[in-house]
């Protein structure tokens, strides 16, 4: 924002209002959640009609007990929601977020996203606390098994059958990379990201219905420790009622505006 510019105008525009914080911040967390992706077409869990939980129950997909007890069933549905990321591309705002990690100084980036379109966008590095679609690895002894091919007609079939391949180590199944409901986040991936949290001043929270504990969590002890929370949201949230600025839009409208108004001011003073 101008520095002539009356504050009252501030307040009715976003993007200059986000600006202004991003260039006062001295350590800025991007945190993003599903909403994210959605504008390349990856669906969300929750809100809107097409989001997975309205399809699909959880209990029965996204646990270890699921996958032990039907892992053709579970494979199949991961190896879809793999092709979907692999066939989909990173939207304007994915963009904009490596360019603020290439371009401005104390900037991180921590994602419950399990798919690989900030990587691909150019952002670097990127905290996953949910683990990632393309890090497969045993159940039982848990090395990595990463030459896994998705089949070229896992894209259109949400209801795919799949046997998970085996491990070459102990012949136990393969399973996804992700962090299941009822397990424990990966340590070291959590400590970062509390670190970063703890020490934000400011946190663009992006996409997420801040209902999944823990990493909902991150953003209540940012808030608490000394940060300025924006959310950026077409929704309200389980976050809404304590952020500091609820910017309602989407991600990929809103994150090449605050960039646009970055470039337009020279980036942070
Ligand atoms: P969520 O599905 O619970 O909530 C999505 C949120 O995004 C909602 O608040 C919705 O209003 C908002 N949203 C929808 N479209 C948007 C847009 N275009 N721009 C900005 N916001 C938009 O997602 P969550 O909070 O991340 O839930 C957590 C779990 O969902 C995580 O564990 C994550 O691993 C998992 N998840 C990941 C992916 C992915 O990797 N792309 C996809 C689905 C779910
Ligand atoms: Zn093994």
């Amino acid at each position: 924002m101008p520095q002539n510019q009356p504050a009252s105008t501030a307040a009715n525009d976003p993007a200059s209002q986000v600006a202004e914080l991003v260039r006062k911040a001295k350590r800025t967390v991007v945190f993003t959640g599903a909403g994210m992706s959605a504008e390349s077409g990856i669906p969300t869990f929750r809100g809107g009609d097409d989001s997975l939980w309205s399809a699909f129950n959880p209990m029965g997909l996204a646990t270890e007990a699921a996958f032990r007890e039907d892992p053709a069933l579970v494979w199949g549905w991961y190896v879809w929601r793999m092709a979907k990321v692999q066939a989909a591309q990173p939207n304007a705002g994915h963009h904009a977020i490596a360019w603020m990690l290439q371009h401005l100084p104390g900037i991180e980036l921590v994602t419950q996203n399990v798919d690989d379109l900030h990587e691909r966008a150019g952002s670097d590095p990127v905290t996953h606390l949910h683990g990632s679609l393309f890090a497969h690895r045993c159940l039982a002894c848990a090395r990595p098994h990463l030459d896994f091919e998705i089949p070229q007609d896992a894209l259109d079939q949400p209801q795919l059958r799949l046997q998970p391949p085996r491990c070459q180590h102990c012949g136990e199944c393969i399973r996804p990379g992700v962090v299941w409901f009822h397990e424990l986040l990966p340590e070291q991936t959590w400590q970062q990201a509390e670190q970063a949290m703890r020490r934000a001043d400011l946190v663009l929270s992006v996409g997420t219905s801040g209902v999944v504990e823990p990493a909902a969590s991150l953003v209540r002890l940012a808030r608490t420790s000394r940060a300025q929370v924006v959310e950026i949201n077409p929704a309200a949230s389980g976050q809404s009622e304590f952020v500091d600025v609820a910017w309602r839009q989407t991600a990929a409208l809103a994150l090449p505006e605050l960039v646009a108004r970055l470039q337009a001011d020279g980036g942070r003073t």
